[in-house]
């Protein structure tokens, strides 16, 4: 059988046996019997979302993986709070007072672009219920000190203009060295509506518009073909569908194992972990650039050159999650996302469509922002956007903030904060385009290295959906199909 057609074969049988139910496959052909001889053992580092796709076909086609996990769970940057999380240095929440939401509170993503999207694909034939938020809510626009409807705030020239230039950004050819905030004041958006830039188009992509590169950000979001929609999973933690998805893969998950370095020098690859080493024939590396480039893997010999300069070209910001609870709704039942502020530059309400208390607010921060969150007393970020919410609600927000009722806690605030720079295994929010960086520095940090070394995650994503679930999905998925190929054709 020709190359291409035996991996054509391959990635058939395998989307046949991902598209059906479990309690339905039992009734027919194992489409997922092996069909790769081979006696080698693939070491993947990270049971995040791309290490997880990529464990899961390189078993289902009989290839023996060992993946090696820092933390003791999977999911990596999918992260639900349960009441049997506990607190830590990047997680901030109060046990005796647990979220009331009736709904899980997600600590990561949260929100499913596309119906079509990989993620939501897998969910979707697992029977996992969603819910189609966009189609019963609106947003609002932080114009004037006031949070309006779209119709209202085009009647401000100013933000009219951010508007324009937001819903035809993928269009944006000019130079790769301007950033978003650069071509938004080139293609004449008054300076007073770079906040409403930066959270149409800075934070949702990881960091602050002054810090990302508009052509390459451009260029993969011209990529992508969605249907538009956007969806939350209804009732359950998005780390427990992910278990759903992968349960199979957790028996060859080593947990609470740290890869420190990488020697790639000989026939073997050795892996040196916080328990030991041990040695693999091939290795797919699916750790955040923010470990990689703080060199947390040392690789012997060193990666190429042409994948440091990639790596250089790409950031990976302080990113922090902070969810606020009130005593009731004076937003909207019906506001989908708060977009325009300055402490908060994305608000979104996670409770449409899936919550009767409706009370919840998430707040996601990037960049040099949540670099400032991290090192502030967590109760002054809680009051900076309770002041700012304030000014557009008459007071509201800091009336109607929860508070603890415990007699000796005196009215504590109560919140979760979940701080990613302080987590020792993501150290940052989702990888982004610097400056002068172009969508091609994401394929050459994904190339192959030499049938043994290969790379996923979300960074090397380069259809446009890097920094999502989706494209860390699609990643691992190329990267396995990648390690097939190279078993096969040596
Ligand atoms: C606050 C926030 C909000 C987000 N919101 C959304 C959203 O709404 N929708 C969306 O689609 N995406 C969202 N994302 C992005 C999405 O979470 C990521 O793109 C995706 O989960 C990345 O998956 P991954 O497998 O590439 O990396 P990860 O999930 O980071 O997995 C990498 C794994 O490697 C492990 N690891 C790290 N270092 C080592 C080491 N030395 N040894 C062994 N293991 C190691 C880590 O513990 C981790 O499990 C959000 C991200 C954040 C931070």
């Amino acid at each position: 059988m020709k190359r291409r057609t035996a991996i054509k074969h391959i990635s058939a049988g395998l989307t046949a046996g991902l598209a059906l139910p479990s309690w339905l496959s039992a009734c027919v052909p194992d489409e997922n019997a092996p069909e790769i001889n081979y006696n080698g053992v693939v070491g993947i580092i990270g049971a995040g979302a791309a290490g997880l796709i990529a464990a899961d076909i390189l078993i289902a086609k009989g290839v023996q993986v060992k993946v090696f996990e820092a933390n003791n769970r999977i999911g990596g940057r999918i992260c639900s709070l349960y009441r049997t999380s506990a607190p830590t240095e990047s997680l901030i929440f109060f046990p005796g007072n647990y979220p009331y939401s009736d709904f899980p509170v997600e600590l990561g993503p949260d929100r499913i672009n596309g119906s079509d999207s990989k993620w939501a694909g897998l969910l979707a034939v697992r029977g996992v219920p969603m819910v189609n938020f966009r189609s019963q809510s609106t947003n609002r626009y932080i114009v004037d000190n006031a949070a309006k409807t779209e119709a209202d705030a085009m009647l401000n020239a100013g933000f009219a203009s951010a508007k324009a230039f937001y819903d035809s950004f993928t269009t944006f050819s000019g130079s790769s060295t301007l950033s978003v905030e650069q071509a938004a004041l080139a293609a004449g958006v008054p300076a007073s509506q770079l906040p409403m830039v930066n959270s149409l188009l800075g934070n949702p992509f990881g960091s602050a518009a002054s810090n990302i590169g508009a052509r390459a950000l451009a260029e993969g979001l011209a990529l992508v073909e969605h249907d538009g929609t956007e969806l939350t999973l209804r009732n359950n933690p998005m780390q427990d569908a992910l278990l759903n998805v992968y349960s199979r893969v957790v028996p060859s998950i080593q947990f609470n194992t740290v890869v420190q370095a990488v020697n790639y020098s000989g026939d073997a690859i050795e892996i040196v972990h916080s328990g030991g080493t041990e040695t693999v024939n091939k290795l797919i590396v699916t750790v955040p650039v923010s470990i990689l480039k703080d060199g947390d893997i040392a690789f012997s010999p060193a990666l190429p050159t042409a994948k440091l300069n990639a790596l250089s070209r790409l950031g990976m910001d302080a990113a922090m999650r902070i969810v606020l609870e009130f005593k009731r709704n004076f937003y909207g039942e019906d506001v989908a996302a708060i977009f325009g502020a300055t402490e908060a530059p994305i608000i979104l309400n996670p409770a449409v469509g899936r919550s009767s208390l409706n009370r919840t607010l998430s707040i996601t921060v990037f960049g040099a922002k949540a670099e400032a969150y991290s090192s502030m007393n967590p109760d002054d970020v809680v009051l900076n956007i309770l002041a700012e919410m304030d000014a557009w609600y008459g007071g509201d927000a800091t009336e109607n903030i929860r508070r603890s009722t415990i007699p000796e806690e005196n009215n504590k605030l109560l919140y979760t904060i979940k701080d990613w720079k302080k987590d020792p295994y993501a150290k940052g929010g989702v990888s982004y385009h610097l400056p002068g960086g172009l969508l091609a520095d994401r394929e050459v940090l994904a190339a192959p290295m030499g049938g043994k070394l290969f790379f996923a995650g979300e960074a090397t994503d380069f259809t446009g959906e890097a920094g999502t679930v989706s494209g860390a999905l699609k990643s691992g998925e190329r990267a396995a199909f990648e390690v097939i190929d190279a078993i096969i054709n040596g």
